[in-house]
């Protein structure tokens, strides 16, 4: 084994100079991959957790530079689902197998927080064995307390990049990163669950910027770490940027899975969509994590935060078997579960 390797092993962390040589070499890859899930299985066996993703919305008031659902794109056919529409999608999901579900959507003013608050509600007093799981993006304290009460008990919420100077390449002037770790940090102390994480490859991102985004988490102590890679998107300024790699992506889920152990880390849909088999590989570097889309077929080519997103043109029935099989020619296997993070 990579002295590095073995050193993040034994001492659960590595300096920044071993960090860039682990982030820009390819060598030690079959290494870290095999070592990731080897440490993954410990945890959590082989055991993959699923979370239903209900994109209920794609309006939004941010212009993020990189995102298929900013403001600015005139192109966007903008929707929303009523709550009866959430709660079918909950009903569906639950048949299904499911037991968390996690509202995203882009930061839709429609949705007060009493709105929102009557929808968590519900979906927590009909499936009380459930984790009800929110990705609505930056609001102020008190609103993420009030969701809270009514019956959320996660946030996602990825810090996109921990680097100020980086954040504003990535962000129109109205956005801070400062403001985007207050958020997280408010999550936490309010008793959330909370996920954070970053693109891989985005665009200006350097190797010292993804060294800065684990620190940035070795700080937070995040329950879940969400990376997929940056993918293009026609209608945005970004468009004539190429998109993250597959390498890359796999290269950080394993380094992530070794500091940080007990993390939930997602083979995101961005995965699957820059490579056919990239949640597998997702899965066999470290990732525990699927979070299949439950959304309404008729929305779900609408929530088009990157070109060519898949899974758009299936059902939510057909999402789940096919992940049942690719999840098991992984090597792996799909629970029926909340699945919380292990050791809280
Ligand atoms: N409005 C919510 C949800 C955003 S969408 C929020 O602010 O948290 C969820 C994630 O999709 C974002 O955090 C971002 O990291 C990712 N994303 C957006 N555009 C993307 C793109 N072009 N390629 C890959 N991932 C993208």
């Amino acid at each position: 084994m990579t002295d590095i390797i073995k050193k993040i092993i034994t001492e659960h962390d590595i300096n920044d100079n071993e960090l860039k040589l682990l982030i820009e070499n390819a060598d030690s890859d079959s290494e870290l991959f095999s070592e990731a899930d080897r440490v993954r299985r410990q945890i959590y066996g082989d055991k993959v957790y699923l979370r239903g993703l209900i994109e209920f919305t794609n309006y939004c008031r941010n212009n993020c530079f990189y995102c298929g659902i900013r403001r600015d794109n005139k192109n966007a056919r903008r929707y929303r689902l009523s709550k009866d529409e959430i709660l079918n999608c909950c009903k569906e999901g639950y048949a299904l197998g499911y037991r968390t579900f996690v509202l995203q959507g882009g930061e839709d003013p429609y949705f007060t927080d009493d709105r929102l608050c009557s929808i968590v509600s519900e979906i927590h007093n009909l499936y009380p064995d459930c984790a009800v799981t929110l990705s609505l993006g930056e609001r102020t304290k008190e609103s993420y307390q009030k969701l809270f009460e009514a019956g959320a008990e996660r946030y996602l919420l990825r810090h996109e990049t921990a680097d100020a100077v980086h954040y504003a390449k990535l962000h129109p002037d109205s956005m801070s990163c400062e403001n985007r770790k207050r958020c997280l940090y408010d999550l936490k102390s309010i008793g959330y669950q909370v996920g954070t994480g970053f693109m891989t490859g985005s665009p200006f991102q350097t190797t010292e910027n993804l060294i800065a985004d684990i620190r940035f988490m070795q700080e937070l102590s995040p329950d879940m770490i969400g990376i997929g890679p940056y993918i293009t998107h026609k209608d945005t300024p970004f468009s004539s940027f190429p998109s993250g790699s597959l390498e890359l992506t796999l290269r950080l889920i394993a380094i992530i899975r070794l500091l940080f152990p007990y993390a939930l880390i997602p083979a995101t849909t961005a995965l699957g969509t820059i490579s056919h088999t990239g949640r597998e590989k997702g899965l066999k570097a470290g990732a525990n994590v699927i979070m299949p889309n439950l959304s309404p077929a008729a929305v779900r080519k609408k929530y088009e935060l990157y070109d060519d997103k898949i899974c758009t043109g299936e059902e939510s029935a057909q999402c789940r078997a096919c992940l049942e099989r690719r999840v098991s020619s992984a090597g792996y296997r799909i629970v029926t579960d909340r699945g919380d993070r292990a050791g809280i």
